[in-house]
């Protein structure tokens, strides 16, 4: 039988977030297709946390099951193939991938996630999402009471120590450099006895991703089994901008409350999107977009 190369959504990114929308699309009878090219920013996690029913799998474990679920709807399918490019617009676009398929669809959700870029730091990306951890509500728990090295500076360093704090008393701050506190910040983290470690950070040195100590360029050395670190990142798929998608100030692509970005047709979900990070909220939005395409479809044809 011919592959059909039709479809009234294609959803491109097929994790949490796109395969969400998969869902709800598969169950208003909409003729889908996902892509994803196998990359959530989360595998390296040994453990997904704080999402109901599924705390502490892992993160292929849910993304398996959750494929295993939609594609249980005949009108859904699932490719293992990255989308290259898009052309056309609103009702009419068009997508080649990247094993030469050439795919078209009325509507297009973007569920792509973001990706992290990893400081120039031997050993760092080893140890991300393993001991080098991004997010106390995910990984905090299991590491909760221990000494915490925080990889930041500035307002962003101050406003962690004021999280983390929740999780530990005992918080070092690496600031890789003459730290830009304020003197009332510096007067306020002395006052919560957290320590302010100034020099540049040479190697994080692990064992299969497990912290073991923090190695400065000068060779001293400090003991750190935890550090949290808040990355910059950048769009994991640079389609929508090349869309015209507008990008927030955070560099999130811009929606509206109904999940459309600035150009009509395109929706998108998940990561790429908020700065709430996290499986659960991906899963919502997914639902979320899934349930506003299939409303723009009804009311452009009703
Ligand atoms: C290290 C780490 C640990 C985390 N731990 C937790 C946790 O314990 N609990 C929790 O709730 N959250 C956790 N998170 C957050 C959570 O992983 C994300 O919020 C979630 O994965 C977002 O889902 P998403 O579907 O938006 O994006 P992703 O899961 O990142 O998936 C995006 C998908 O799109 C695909 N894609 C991108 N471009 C293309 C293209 N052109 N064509 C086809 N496919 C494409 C990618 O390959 C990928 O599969 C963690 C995040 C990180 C970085």
């Amino acid at each position: 039988m011919q592959e059909r190369t039709t479809f009234d959504v294609i959803i491109i990114g097929g994790s949490y977030a796109g395969l969400s929308a998969a869902m709800c699309l598969g169950r208003a009878l909409r003729q889908v297709l996902v892509l994803d090219m196998g990359q959530p920013c989360n595998r390296q996690t040994p453990h997904s946390h704080n999402f109901l029913t599924q705390d502490g799998e892992t993160p292929a474990a849910i993304a398996q099951k959750a494929r295993a679920q939609v594609q249980a709807y005949s009108n859904v399918s699932f490719r293992n193939d990255a989308a290259l490019q898009v052309t056309g617009q609103n009702r009419d676009f068009t997508v080649t991938t990247a094993s030469g398929s050439i795919l078209k669809a009325s509507k297009l959700i973007f569920a792509t996630g973001i990706r992290d870029l990893m400081p120039p730091i031997k050993g760092f990306s080893e140890c991300w999402g393993i001991s080098v951890l991004h997010c106390p509500y995910c990984h905090g728990y299991e590491v909760s009471g221990k000494e915490f090295g925080i990889l930041a500076n500035g307002e962003m360093a101050f406003e962690l120590v004021k999280l983390l704090q929740n999780w530990s008393k005992k918080l070092t701050l690496l600031t890789k450099g003459p730290h830009t506190l304020t003197p009332e910040q510096e007067r306020q983290l002395q006052h919560y006895q957290v320590a302010v470690e100034e020099k540049e950070v040479a190697e994080f040195v692990h064992d299969q991703g497990q912290l073991q100590q923090v190695t400065f360029q000068d060779g001293s050395t400090r003991k750190l089994t935890t550090v949290f670190a808040r990355l910059p990142f950048e769009q994991h798929c640079p389609l929508p901008q090349a869309l015209g998608c507008a990008l927030a100030a955070s560099g999130h692509l811009q929606v509206d409350a109904f999940q459309r970005t600035t150009v009509p047709g395109i929706y998108a979900a998940g990561d790429a999107i908020s700065k709430l990070r996290g499986v659960s909220a991906a899963v919502a939005q997914g639902t979320a977009a899934g349930a506003f395409v299939n409303k723009d479809l009804i009311d452009e044809r009703f």
